[in-house]
């Protein structure tokens, strides 16, 4: 009787299966949702340093049941936030993107740029200037694009992070949102829509942020729990906005209202809250329940402002990743309940890792150093002035290069090359320096791989500087208190990248691979076509 009943069961189980209607999604064909999630500055050895305090649902959960890239590299410089972000998405390189920096200088304009500026636009959600913002000044397609391309604009893409390069520079041209944070809000521009939506409204009408700064920041654990970080109060470490002191408890509740919303930025519970909002979106958007796939792109951006206050190497970095596994462990649960186990397809990567604090390094001995890019400018615009008579030849120096005025030592009657052989010269003869060159002339130069090849796809004519400089391994541009990243060394360069869910095979790779390859491998996964700038390639051992 027992074995009839089953047998029935099972009958009608196959058969209900059989006739179901066919579908587009599920296990059959698609992802309901892909979720791009970049934490920025996340060095890849996090998952492992931190990896004893981590519970079973974030992190270990996601190189468990997931396919980890061990050794995913940044393949260009300058390694910053708009840039790594453009490159996940994209699969693409500065020299074809156009993003070659957070900021550079238009040598037209004589203007310096913002990334994701645009004049055209205007901010929705308040009357400030922090919504001017689009995808403008990407070149390319992001793969967020190509999957509302490959439908006919049926997938939905919504980009959230607090960084508005971290929601806007993935979520593409063609995305349906993205939103941003200013004030204790999200906002977006009206590159994608004339007011927000309802729901948005809503969920600012909460004022979360300030609800979460209203509470102090304590340790997770026991604080002498925190044998991986140096102690707590170093000289070297900075300040969040609004505090006198780098110790625990931080007081946010004593930070001063005026600008208590951006000092969230700093704390982990803006991370908390970045979780909070993409949920919101979900729901609202009713995001995977579509009949196609829909795409959503986080970026967590407080770990990289809590890392440049107090590097890596401090409790407030162990806390912050602790407190962020529990934030993915939730998110993914949540995740399964909304869409179920096996449905949606998520990857983790970072848009960057991070350098030590020099003066930490120094205190073991170890060498590195900073210096600031404006002293290097000073320093240049005088030497050329005594040389050559010309007052303010260096229009700007970043991304560790140098801009020159080209058009009016031309104008001037100089002999432009010799300037820049004396402008080469003074670089070289800094200690932290090792070479420096005319960035046209890379092909030309001595330098050793991957150097080579990270300088030639973070070059682009149209953006980049006139000279190069490359540094001496721990040195960077910045003050002596926190730090940053920027430079190609593997500190700077490796990164997670992690894939999670439907169509994956479980596994690792210590294959070498990059940041590049993910766009493609999503592309392939998926079966659309790849970006349009795309220089990747698919990591093939992840794909079911
Ligand atoms: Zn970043
Ligand atoms: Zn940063």
């Amino acid at each position: 009787m027992l074995r009839r009943s089953f047998l029935l069961f099972t009958f009608y189980f196959f058969s209900a299966a059989a006739f179901a209607q066919p579908s587009s999604q599920g296990n059959t064909g698609k992802p309901k949702l892909v979720v791009g999630l970049v934490i920025d500055q996340m060095r890849w050895d996090y998952m492992y340093r931190f990896n004893a305090l981590y519970g079973e649902g974030g992190f270990k959960r996601l190189l468990k049941e997931g396919f980890s890239a061990e050794n995913t590299f940044v393949p260009y410089v300058p390694t910053y936030t708009a840039v790594g972000h453009t490159c996940i998405y994209t699969g693409s390189v500065p020299a074809i993107s156009g993003i070659v920096g957070n900021n550079w200088f238009d040598k037209t304009t004589g203007k310096n740029v913002y990334c994701t500026d645009d004049s055209t636009v205007s901010t929705v959600g308040n009357n400030g200037k922090a919504g001017k913002m689009s995808p403008d000044n990407l070149w390319v397609t992001t793969i967020t694009d190509e999957l509302r391309l490959s439908n006919n604009f049926k997938s939905k893409v919504i980009g959230v992070a607090l960084k508005d390069r971290g929601s806007i520079l993935p979520a593409g041209h063609s995305a349906n949102a993205a939103y941003w944070y200013d004030g204790g809000k999200w906002i977006t521009s009206s590159h994608y829509m004339t007011a927000l939506p309802a729901w948005v409204e809503q969920f600012n009408a909460k004022d979360l942020a300030g609800k979460y700064m209203s509470k102090d920041w304590t340790t997770v654990l026991p604080i002498d729990r925190y044998d991986l970080s140096t102690a707590d109060e170093k000289p070297y470490e900075s300040v969040i906005k609004g505090e006198k002191t780098t110790t625990f408890p931080h007081k946010l509740s004593a930070i001063p209202d005026s600008f208590k919303y951006e000092s969230f930025r700093t704390t982990p519970f803006a991370n908390s809250f970045t979780f909070d909002f993409a949920k919101t979106a979900i729901e609202n958007e009713n995001l995977g329940k579509n009949t196609v796939t829909d795409f959503l792109t986080v970026s967590i951006s407080s770990t990289d402002y809590i890392g440049h206050t107090f590097g890596p190497n401090s409790v407030e970095i162990e806390d912050t990743y602790l407190r962020l596994d529990k934030d993915i462990a939730d998110f993914l649960s949540y995740l399964d309940a909304r869409l179920g186990k096996g449905n949606y397809t998520l990857f983790l990567s970072a848009d960057h890792a991070v350098a030590h604090i020099p003066a930490f390094l120094a205190e073991h001995k170890i060498p590195g150093g900073n210096f600031e890019d404006a002293d290097l400018r000073k320093e240049l615009n005088q030497m050329i002035e005594a040389d050559f008579g010309v007052s303010k030849a260096v229009q700007s120096l970043q991304n560790y290069q140098v801009y020159l005025n080209i058009s009016e030592l031309e104008k001037q009657g100089k002999n432009v090359a010799a300037v820049k052989r004396a402008v080469i010269k003074t670089l070289q003869a800094k200690p932290f320096i090792i070479t420096a060159f005319e960035t046209d002339k890379l092909a030309a130069t001595t330098l050793p791989e991957p150097q080579k090849t990270m300088l030639a796809n973070g070059f682009n004519p149209k953006r980049s500087g006139d000279i190069q400089f490359t540094l001496k391994a721990g040195y960077f541009d910045g003050g002596a208190k926190g730090t940053t990243h920027g430079l190609w060394n593997p500190y700077d360069a490796h990164i997670p990248c992690v894939f999670f869910g439907w169509g994956v095979k479980p596994g690792k790779t210590n294959r070498e691979t990059y940041m590049t390859d993910i766009a493609p491998t999503v592309a392939a996964m998926l079966h659309i076509q790849m970006p349009s700038g795309s220089v990747g390639k698919v990591i093939t051992e992840l794909i079911k």
